[in-house]
């Protein structure tokens, strides 16, 4: 029932601070109704230069997936054993990071590991998904993909997008696409998605990179400038502030400004149809348009 993600972008953060930031995320978001928990960070440091989105099938190692049933503690406990008994280490640092996190009310499928978010595309996690919200048309998208030979490991309605991203990914690539974008893929699955849904995606095949999306369920992106005297307070109205640069930085998504406010005070609202890409330091936000296709959000409107 809440989404979270934290992105440090050319600020070095340990493995122990990210998930710090993950958890009080979730602690935050729980008021809006838990029955199960989880949280998806990077496995070691992917250096972006040599993964670039243009070589799609260069790998970063699969991102870590914890999912647990019951409540935030029990996940923060669950996953701090399994991160000290596998080779990862806490004091790892990343220069950059894109971590994302869920609290979960069911709505379909029984609170259970299986059924926790992030969902994935299967075996590798190549694209990882948390949902706040419900997918009405999931059985026809299931049909659809169990005949182009996906299995499904849970009940939730959740489980067919990221199973529909990989399903557009691997359609672009084989028809030599091998350029298709991050967001492209999330405009694509979103063209199928009925029902009302915030939506944040995590990608192998694009590493140190976020997307959300909505539609009826809320979502914002909390910004914070690590540069003094770079902003004047008004962000948003700063066309420059949005485009892509080194500044370091930390991104920030989520269901509730209460889990924002203590790391930002500059907060978008995103609004319905809206997709917001994290990328190099940028931020860029596209608008779906059914009929349309798609075009940029003025950026002038100020933040809330
Ligand atoms: N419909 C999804 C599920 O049951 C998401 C529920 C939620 O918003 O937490 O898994």
């Amino acid at each position: 029932c809440g989404i979270f993600a934290y992105l440090n972008y050319n600020v070095n953060k340990e493995r122990r601070y990210i998930l710090q930031v993950l958890f009080n995320g979730l602690r935050r978001l729980e008021y809006r109704g838990y029955d199960s928990a989880g949280v998806s960070i990077d496995s070691s440091s992917s250096d972006s230069s040599s993964s670039s989105s243009s070589q799609n099938y260069i790998f970063c190692p699969p991102p870590l997936v914890f999912r647990r049933e019951g409540n935030i503690e029990s996940l923060v406990k669950s996953v701090y054993q399994e991160v000290s008994e596998t080779d990862l280490n806490l004091e790892e640092s990343f220069s950059i990071h894109a971590g994302i996190a869920h609290t979960r009310w069911a709505t379909h499928g029984e609170p259970a590991p299986r059924n926790s978010h992030p969902q994935s595309s299967g075996d590798g996690n190549e694209f990882l998904v948390v949902h706040n919200g419900v997918i009405t048309n999931y059985e026809v998208l299931k049909e659809t993909l169990v005949r182009h030979g996906f299995t499904f490991e849970s009940e939730t309605d959740t489980e067919v997008i990221p199973k529909l991203a990989k399903f557009v990914f691997d359609k672009a690539n084989e028809e030599d696409d091998q350029t298709v974008t991050f967001s492209q893929v999330v405009l694509e699955v979103m063209r199928h998605l009925e029902g009302a849904y915030a939506l944040i995606f995590k990608s192998r095949h694009y590493p140190n990179e976020l997307i959300a999306c909505k539609r009826g369920s809320p979502l914002l992106l909390g910004v914070k400038e690590l540069m003094e005297g770079r902003s004047n307070g008004s962000a948003f109205h700063d066309e420059k502030f949005l485009s892509k640069n080194d500044f370091p930085k930390e991104l920030f998504l989520s269901s509730d400004a209460n889990a924002l406010v203590e790391h930002t005070k500059k907060v978008l609202v995103i609004e319905d149809g809206e997709v917001v890409h994290l990328k190099d330091g940028g931020v860029s936000i596209l608008k779906f348009d059914d009929d349309k296709g798609k075009h940029g959000r003025s950026l002038s409107r100020p933040a809330s």
